[in-house]
């Protein structure tokens, strides 16, 4: 009797072993089906992060969270270093914390310029983000160094206002002498002449100051050179050759100095002349009659070096390393006097610097300037 519950109740329970089997199968596929997907759909997230992660970190641009008191969550190198925070615990100054409450309880995005040195300056917007409760509210910092910008705009400001200067002051003179030159009677011979000499006068020194502009922004945009094997001694002979008529006038010598055989450089032979003819004009122009200008060429076995030295009114040290700047002129007594832009030397340094070679200058008021120009020899050079 007892045999078929025996076997009833075995195969009740093999029934709900089985059963119990597939059931733990089943959960057991999901779970595993579950984490698979997971897996797969953490893969491609993680991946994003972390490139988003060495995006951030590698941004030229300072990225900083902080909570709403001020403390920083997080925060790119490029804040660390442009605010000098640890990123190991970084912590805000007072003035950077009161910012970020400010910002977190207004809800207003806010932009601040923070003066850190006498040249570095730092721009730093603000922008509230949305938590899921208000204490969660957290605050976005961009950081930007603005030291050069700002350092631009001053140039270009200054820059725009010199040209104006240089072109309204020969434009007001032509234009005075013209009225002049209409209200003359014809008798007046003296006067007419006079005027018209002026204009004339005025006329070149704006073409001058208008192809040396043009010039410049040649050169800067980077026309290409025409580089040829050239004989620096003879394109330094046609220089000096064209300012001959104009030291002859003011009694200054001019004279060359140079060694029977030179070797060759690869230059532009029509832009390397200008370098030698601004330094010669500078010279002649700047020296006061009877003085003397030589040219000295020598070469050290890697380069052709050519100096322009003059014994005139010589540059003050504290004007010397702006001289080469752009539209930059010497406020000085025996110089102001003399017609000039500023750009002469910019545009002489930027030649020399096109042909892989250094300009420097040496001066001492009272007693002279000399510019010494370096020039790679033909194999060296930049072809
Ligand atoms: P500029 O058109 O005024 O001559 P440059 O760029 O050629 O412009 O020169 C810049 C300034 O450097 C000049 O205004 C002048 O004061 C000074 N300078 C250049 N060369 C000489 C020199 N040989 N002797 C004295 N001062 C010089």
């Amino acid at each position: 009797m007892t045999e078929p519950v025996t076997h009833i109740s075995f195969d009740l329970i093999g029934a709900a072993i089985i059963l119990l089997a597939l059931l733990l199968a089943a959960t057991g596929l999901v779970l595993l089906t579950s984490w698979y997907w997971k897996r797969r759909r953490a893969r491609p997230s993680t991946f994003m992060v972390e490139q988003l992660e060495a995006l951030l970190d590698n941004l030229p641009l300072g990225l900083l969270l902080t909570d709403r008191e001020g403390q920083v969550l997080w925060c790119n190198p490029e804040a660390c270093q442009l605010l000098s925070l640890d990123r190991a615990s970084p912590r805000l100054d007072e003035g950077l914390v009161s910012l970020v409450k400010r910002v977190a309880e207004s809800r207003q995005s806010e932009l601040h310029e923070l003066q850190l040195a006498a040249d570095v300056r730092l721009q730093l917007r603000a922008m509230p983000l949305d938590g899921p409760s208000p204490p969660d509210d957290e605050v976005m910092c961009m950081v930007t160094d603005v030291s050069g910008r700002r350092h631009q705009e001053e140039f270009y400001r200054s820059f725009i206002q010199n040209i104006s200067h240089e072109l309204l002051t020969p434009l007001a003179a032509i234009a005075g002498h013209v009225a002049n030159i209409k209200e003359c009677s014809i008798e007046e011979v003296e006067s007419w002449r006079y005027s018209q000499d002026t204009i004339e006068r005025e006329v070149r020194r704006l073409t001058g100051l208008t192809s040396n502009l043009l010039l410049l922004s040649r050169l800067e945009s980077g026309v290409p050179l025409r580089l040829e094997s050239t004989n620096i001694g003879v394109v330094v002979e046609e220089a000096v050759a064209g300012l001959l008529r104009v030291a002859q006038a003011k009694g200054i010598e001019l004279s060359i100095q140079s060694p029977p055989r030179l070797p060759r450089t690869r230059a532009d032979r029509h832009r390397i002349k200008q370098v030698f003819i601004n330094l010669l004009d500078n010279a002649v122009k700047y020296c006061p009659e009877g003085s003397e200008v030589q040219v000295r060429l020598e070469t050290d076995g890697e380069s052709i070096i050519v100096e322009v030295a003059d014994d005139g009114p010589g540059i003050p040290p504290e004007d010397l390393p702006h001289i080469f700047e752009k539209m930059y002129r010497v406020e000085k007594e025996s110089t102001r006097a003399v017609e000039g832009s500023g750009l002469g030397l910019s545009i002489v340094k930027r030649i020399v610097e096109l042909h892989g070679g250094r300009i420097a200058v040496e001066s001492t008021v009272g007693k002279g300037t000399t510019f010494r120009v370096k020039l790679p020899l033909a194999e060296a050079s930049p072809s």
